[in-house]
């Protein structure tokens, strides 16, 4: 899966001229308010960047293990949003930017509710609605492989963990925690103490900009709603008090943790993950902020300025005699792959349909309702249409009928 060192594709020499110039920058402090982090080495930068079709490309130390910190608050947020849906992970923890440092003591008045999920309160409120089993079971599913816990890490970060136990004291007095407070946090910190490698953290982000399903195994992880949820809270919350210039400068949604660890994802693109333990004065680090800029600008990735599609989905048209038009489509379906197709066959609907949805990959369901709404309307005006899919997925409800191949659907509608 790793990349092989390949004269061929440039990416990996990218990659690796990208972290080999970036190991010169030694700005920044390792964390040591949580004592065990101190000892990292410095020294490691570690990079790496799984597409959705499951390909890591990996630079520098990206198999170095460290824990994962806050890296972990998006993931199990996003295990809470699966289970009870946001309406109500949303009546017990906001969705509003702080703008403050991860272990501020602000909650809203009143409730007690913590402001985001990405700031330490929301952070601990979030984990004490699951056990702590099905966080470590869906942090390993995101990653595709069992992940340790650092018990040392976490026996330290215990310890010294008063600030974070003095805030889930304080919700609980105010009502918004109703877990215990000492387990959530015991908990929270088990969970920070989960050791992974930056080649397993691009493959957790590439579950997220893989709208929920695993990259490398296609098995569904969450919900597309509940992918798409994080990487919402991750644009507006995920840097600390960074957040808002690292959107305008960097423009991925990401989340980083104070042993040095950073995800960041382009929906629909890719995951990254990077590690290297100097933080800045925002707590984010050093080097792997920097490789997000270069990145960003080298390959075009602000989630802003897209690569503009204006292509339709249909790679084929053919006019048949007696009126039949034949469209087929290909791709992974969106609004504006399917909205050509909408009003062109609006405009000049034929006698009767043959959709071949053979090459179509994950649609968007809002893209597949829009194509099934027009496929009732032409019913109703007594324009048959008919579906060519080999795997038979019944995308289309309202489709007279299904056929694994274009000659079957043809030979269909020839003698009707
Ligand atoms: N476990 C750390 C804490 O709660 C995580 C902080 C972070 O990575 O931002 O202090």
């Amino acid at each position: 899966m790793i990349n092989e060192p390949n004269r061929i594709n440039p990416i990996p020499e990218l990659l690796d001229a990208l972290v080999g110039g970036l190991r010169e920058d030694t700005g920044g402090t390792v964390a040591s308010y949580i004592p065990e982090l101190a000892y990292a080495d410095p020294e490691h930068f570690g990079l790496a960047m799984c597409t959705l079709d499951g390909h890591v490309y990996a630079a520098g130390e990206a198999d170095v293990p460290f824990t994962i910190q806050s890296v972990s608050k998006p993931f199990v947020y996003a295990l809470a949003l699966d289970e009870f849906g946001l309406d109500e992970v949303m009546r017990r923890v906001g969705v509003e930017p702080s703008g403050e440092a991860f272990n501020a003591i602000r909650l809203e008045p009143g409730t007690g509710r913590p402001p985001n999920p990405m700031v330490n309160a929301g952070a601990i409120l979030t984990t004490s609605l699951l056990p702590f089993d099905r966080i470590l079971d869906g942090l390993a599913r995101f990653a595709g492989r069992t992940l340790p816990v650092d018990e040392t890490v976490y026996a330290s970060e215990y310890r010294t963990g008063d600030l974070n136990r003095s805030l889930a004291y304080l919700m609980s007095s105010l009502g918004a925690l109703t877990a215990d407070p000492l387990e959530s946090t015991a908990a929270y910190f088990r969970q920070c103490s989960v050791r992974v490698t930056a080649s397993d953290l691009a493959v957790m982000a590439g579950v997220l900009a893989n709208a929920g399903a695993h990259p490398v195994t296609g098995e569904r992880i969450v919900s597309r709603d509940s992918a798409s949820q994080v990487l919402t809270v991750m644009a507006s919350c995920g840097m600390y008090d960074f957040s808002g210039e690292w959107l305008l400068r960097v423009g991925l949604p990401a989340k980083s943790g104070v042993s040095g660890g950073l995800v960041a994802a382009l929906p629909a693109q890719f995951g990254i993950g990077l590690y290297s333990p100097r933080l800045d004065q925002h707590g984010n680090s050093v080097r792997a902020i920097g490789a997000c800029e270069e990145l960003s600008a080298r390959f075009g990735l602000h989630v802003m300025n897209p690569v503009v599609r204006k292509a339709s989905a249909v790679y084929e048209r053919r006019d048949l005699s007696g009126g039949i038009a034949v469209r087929r489509l290909e791709g992974d379906l969106g609004f504006a792959g399917t909205e050509p197709l909408t009003r062109e066959l609006a405009g000049s609907p034929p006698s009767a349909l043959v959709l071949d949805l053979d090459r179509v990959g994950d649609p968007h369901p809002a893209a597949l309702r829009m194509l099934d709404r027009l496929v009732q309307s032409l019913a109703e005006d007594s324009v048959p249409v008919v579906v060519v899919d080999h795997r038979r997925r019944g995308l289309l409800r309202n489709a007279e009928t299904e056929f694994g191949s274009l000659g079957e659907a043809q030979q269909y509608l020839d003698r009707s």
